[in-house]
């Protein structure tokens, strides 16, 4: 049988080459082990930014050639060799080693190992996870690490950069539905409206919130950051952050460099916890997703998502390396 994916490879002179095609499903048998396989029917991906990276052959990513993306999936049990699922059944698989060093779920099979997979929660649709996807996860952890910190909605405002991005689109509504008041700061000036009707209490543009001067600190604004952008953002952010404030760190849209004094950490003992969601141990996982199909369960999540087919996907890559996407995009197969 074959299966319709979107291909990357590379040739012998270095030129990476992506296509959507058919492949035959015995592809997906390269990466046999001892450890329990599922093999799973995907019916919903999604475009992350590293997903952009991977489709791109970007070094940073992706290991090996040829490769398909694709970190996040939903879909139904084919095969299991682990008695924990079985045929049929709807399941959830984000992050690990999928679409980065495995064959990703831009396709309509995937084969994993059985620790990937998790049911896919009652409480949420297809779309619903894949709308959340990574970026929800990693949302999601952003906001209990600040929690874990201490800061309360009592404290101020919580700074959210990038914000019309994934990741920050689900933050902002975590935020919003914990009770915090949310300063936005975006680079799309066409967006301000949207994101004041979302809930988010002030706008900043992105050009005039990035502080250009060399002061080791700024004016303590806010209680607390989600930086999903990296580099002269994230310096802004930390140094903006009021007295034992916390800030996220889990992006690098905005570069990966990270110029700062040790100021914000020894004078106003800032803590800059960093979020990584890829290998984060299944027990934390569950809890994550327990959360988000829970007690921090969105209502009217579809409406950050944008759904597009496979094919369109080539598209859609090059719009989210420009900046250019707004909330969730998900992928059918
Ligand atoms: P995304 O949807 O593309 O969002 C990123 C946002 O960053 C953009 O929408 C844009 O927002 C802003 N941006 C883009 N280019 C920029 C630039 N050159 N300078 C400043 N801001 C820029 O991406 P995502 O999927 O949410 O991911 C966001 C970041 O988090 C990525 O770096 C991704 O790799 C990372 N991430 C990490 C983890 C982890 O486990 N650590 C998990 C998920 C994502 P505005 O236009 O509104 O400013």
């Amino acid at each position: 049988s074959t299966m319709r994916c979107f291909w990357v490879e590379k040739s012998e002179s270095g030129e990476i080459r992506a296509e959507v095609t058919e492949k035959p499903c015995s592809v997906l048998d390269q990466a046999k082990s001892d450890a329990p396989r599922v093999r799973i029917r995907v019916n919903l991906s999604s475009l992350n930014y590293k997903d952009a990276l991977a489709a791109t052959g970007h070094p940073g990513i992706v290991r090996h050639f040829p490769h398909i993306p694709g970190i996040d999936a939903v879909g139904a049990v084919v095969h299991s060799d682990s008695s924990d699922f079985s045929v049929g059944e709807e399941v959830l698989v984000t992050g690990n080693d999928l679409g980065v060093g495995h064959f990703g779920a831009w396709a309509e099979m995937i084969d994993v190992p059985a620790e990937w997979v998790l049911p896919l929660p009652k409480t949420l649709s297809p779309l619903e996870a894949m709308t959340l996807g990574t970026a929800g996860f990693t949302a999601a952890q952003c906001v209990q690490a600040l929690i874990a910190h201490e800061i309360t909605p009592d404290r101020g405002s919580i700074v959210v950069t990038g914000a019309t991005g994934g990741v920050a689109s689900v933050s902002i509504e975590i935020l919003r539905k914990l009770g915090y008041s949310i300063t936005a700061v975006t680079g799309k000036q066409e967006h301000h409206q949207a994101l004041l009707d979302r809930g988010v209490d002030q706008v900043v543009t992105r050009s005039d919130f990035i502080d250009q001067t060399k002061r080791p600190l700024l004016g303590g604004k806010y209680a607390g950051g989600v930086d999903t952008v990296g580099g002269s953002m994230l310096e802004t952010v930390l140094r903006s952050t009021a007295y034992r404030g916390c800030v996220t760190a889990c992006g690098l849209t905005g570069g990966a460099d990270l110029n700062i004094t040790v100021h914000p950490f020894i004078l106003r003992g800032i803590t800059l916890c960093g979020i990584d969601s890829a290998m984060c141990p299944l027990p934390k996982r569950k809890v994550i997703w327990e959360k988000l199909a829970g007690e921090w369960k969105l209502a009217g999540l579809e409406s950050l998502a944008t759904q597009v087919p496979l094919e369109q996907t080539p598209a859609w890559v090059q719009r989210i390396l420009a900046g250019g996407v707004s909330g969730r995009v998900v992928v059918g197969l």
